[in-house]
């Protein structure tokens, strides 16, 4: 181990998120330290291919009466009470100390299968590359949509994360505001690009493949790692080996190599605690509003929640409310710690 090594294993340091320009504090020395905080209860049930009570399965009545189709691989509705409308006044509030203004948009809930009780990590490969290929097609058609600037996919996993129906399902949100995640990752990206001409993040990829530390698992045209300035205890990043701005641009075998990195980080996940592995998943790609995106590589993180076990869960408050976020455990002992798992 070089001094370099040695010191970020052992010593309070911050991190900087080259994605976001914002700064995280790393604590490895504490991750010894015993627990004697809330731990959560795990209900392992057993859940039915069909549940009579499910408003995603198929064929079932959801609480707007509408009734969901027979559906068998992937099915889109929009969602039913959506955080965003379309059809909603425009309107402005301009005063010097008070700004708002209407929003636009289009929420739409995506069951990736219609077997209730298999989350992505019981999916077999090939069912996986359905529901990529329909985020593609849904990304590419409200790219076309009037007012829409950015499309969010993304998935809550697991009643830790507030997800209360474990029906294998995400969302994709779609709207005419950039949301701010995205500006500082456009922000950062673009400004690398300008001085350098080349991407911050495949530039960044290429480095992680040359030092292997938080390397998760690669195959032809992915690689799964932790990254460097992982805020979650077991935070992970897909992240394309092509230059991608977004989802868009996958093509022949990218989905199925795509498909086998998300089955890959789920099944690890599930092994690490023996338990249905909470997350929030999303994908983080260049806007839809028809500016330049050469300076985007287009990537999916994993946010799970989870501390030390399958009932220790990580809080985001004090410290990390009033200040930056914290972690103790470093990113390259949970690379370790998921690459046995593969
Ligand atoms: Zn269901």
């Amino acid at each position: 181990m070089n001094s370099e090594t040695n010191n970020l294993q052992n010593y309070s340091h911050k991190r900087y998120n080259i994605l976001t320009g914002e700064w995280i504090l790393v604590s490895p020395h504490r991750s010894k330290r015993p627990w004697e905080g809330q731990e959560e209860l795990i209900i392992k049930e057993k859940l039915l291919i069909h549940d009579k009570n499910c408003y995603l399965c198929s064929g079932n009545k959801r609480a707007n009466g509408e009734v969901n189709s027979n559906y068998e691989d992937v099915y889109i509705f929009t969602n039913d009470f959506a955080a965003l409308q379309s059809d909603s006044p425009s309107f402005s509030v301009n005063e010097k100390l008070f700004k708002a203004k209407s929003e636009h948009g289009i929420c739409k809930v995506i069951c990736y299968s219609s077997n209730h009780s298999k989350s992505l990590a019981q999916m077999e490969v090939g069912a996986i590359e359905n529901v990529i290929k329909a985020w593609k097609k849904e990304y590419i058609n409200l790219s076309k949509t009037e007012n829409i600037n950015y499309v969010q996919i993304f998935e809550n996993k697991g009643r830790i994360m507030g997800c209360s129906n474990p029906h294998p399902h995400g969302q994709i949100w779609s709207q005419s505001i950039i949301p701010n995640e995205v500006v500082k990752k456009d922000k950062k990206q673009l400004e690398y690009y300008q001085i350098n001409k080349s991407g911050l993040l495949a530039d960044y990829l290429t480095e992680e493949l040359r030092k292997k530390e938080r390397i998760v698992f690669e195959n032809d045209a992915f690689v799964i790692l932790v990254p460097f300035w992982a805020i979650w205890p077991f935070e992970t990043m897909i992240i394309p080996k092509k230059e991608q701005s977004s989802i868009m641009e996958l093509f022949g075998s990218d989905y199925i190599n795509f498909a086998e990195a998300i089955s890959v980080i789920t099944k690890v996940y599930d092994k690490l605690f023996d338990c249905s592995f909470p997350y929030s998943s999303g994908i983080h790609q260049a806007p839809t509003n028809n500016e330049d995106s050469k300076h985007w590589l287009w990537h999916m993180s994993f946010y799970p929640p989870l501390l030390r076990s399958a009932t220790v869960k990580k809080f985001m408050v004090g410290y990390e409310m009033f200040g930056s976020p914290q972690r103790d455990i470093t990113a390259e002992s949970v690379a370790n710690q998921l690459r046995k798992l593969v």
